[in-house]
């Protein structure tokens, strides 16, 4: 697939040139592409999702987040996007004159929050590891205490999913974190305890695809078993199975994600970047290995990347 320019810069940076002064280089990355021994996630299935929503106040209720409106009144479409206060959001694609689901004519629900890469751009780019990747789970999670507020994460995150609070004299990074508080007591992440379907689905990451690979060789229209809530509970419901596109998005994305999706709608209309299966880490680490032996000094280049993001983008991430 084609790298465009944007991409390349976000992998330049997400390769950590900018943080070659860093105390430790090897602090906080990843452990590679392969996901860790218990990595977890959550496989997306939007042709099961209703767009209730039921999982965006569930999310906000698990990790203690404010309601937002984004407009003057609370209608049903509001909040409209991921930010300092809401850490997923279900979004509404809509060709808007055909009423059939999960079609291009027709619309698709999608759910966005941290994809939690196998090979996490953000990790690698914050310079204190303030950001990490659980070597057991695959969670990137967030600490407080060690962020210097500099948002190189936000720059480097290819799906644009670290928002920063712009409102707060002390202010954080936020970012899904997979509800690790809750796994932390052997529960699941909200979002999929709460969602009535089953389109939010918690489980093992090996599991999860392997379920997603069960779905797209199903036949449409016919009545199988899905589970609910999480891979491997009782619960479970039968619906029909949709018309999926042969793709299941994160698999093999920036050298994959525990974050999966699947849907009727091809992804780049659900607003899901294409991107190339080499992670940004990697394509980076390739790239500051041949600056270092030019002898060229890394933050140099840093200041060029950073001016041409700027100039091609005014700022706006
Ligand atoms: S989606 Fe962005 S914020 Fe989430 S792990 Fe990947 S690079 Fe980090
Ligand atoms: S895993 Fe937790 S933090 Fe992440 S979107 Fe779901 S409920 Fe929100
Ligand atoms: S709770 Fe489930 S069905 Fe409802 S919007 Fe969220 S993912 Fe879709």
């Amino acid at each position: 697939m084609k790298i465009e320019r944007r991409d390349f810069l976000k992998g330049v940076l997400g390769g950590g040139l900018l943080l070659a002064a860093a105390a430790d280089p090897a602090a906080g990355r990843s452990p590679g592409k392969e996901p860790p021994p218990n990595a977890v996630g959550i496989l997306y299935d939007a042709t099961l999702c209703i767009g209730c929503q039921v999982c965006v106040g569930a999310c906000k209720q698990a990790n203690d987040m404010p309601a937002e409106h984004t407009g003057p009144e609370p209608l049903w479409d509001n909040p409209r996007d991921l930010s300092a206060k809401t850490l997923n959001i279900v979004k509404k694609y809509g060709s808007g004159d055909y009423p059939v689901k999960d079609t291009v004519a027709g619309y698709s629900f999608v759910k966005r929050h941290c994809m939690h890469c196998l090979d996490p751009a953000c990790v690698s780019a914050c310079p204190v590891s303030a950001l990490l990747k659980n070597p057991d789970t695959g969670v990137v999670t967030y600490d407080k205490k060690a962020c210097i507020g500099c948002r190189y994460c936000q720059i480097a995150c290819p799906f644009n999913i670290p928002k920063f609070e712009w409102h707060s004299a002390t202010p954080r990074i936020v970012k899904c974190q997979l509800c690790s508080h809750l796994l932390a007591k052997g529960g699941i992440s909200a979002c999929c305890a709460a969602c009535p379907t089953g389109a939010s689905l918690f489980g093992k990451v090996e599991e999860l695809r392997q379920e997603a690979k069960r779905r797209l060789a199903m036949t449409p229209g016919e009545v199988y078993d899905f589970p609910v809530a999480a891979l491997g509970s009782r619960e479970s419901q039968q619906h029909r199975a949709g018309r999926y596109i042969r793709q299941v998005y994160g698999e093999s994305e920036v050298g994959g994600t525990q974050y999966l999706l699947l849907a009727g709608v091809p992804f780049d209309k659900l607003g899901l970047p294409a991107l190339p299966d080499e992670s940004f880490v990697a394509l980076a680490d390739g790239i500051q290995y041949a600056i270092y032996k030019g002898m060229v000094y890394p933050l140099v280049v840093l200041g060029g990347l950073i001016y041409m993001i700027r100039k091609g983008e005014g700022g706006k991430h």
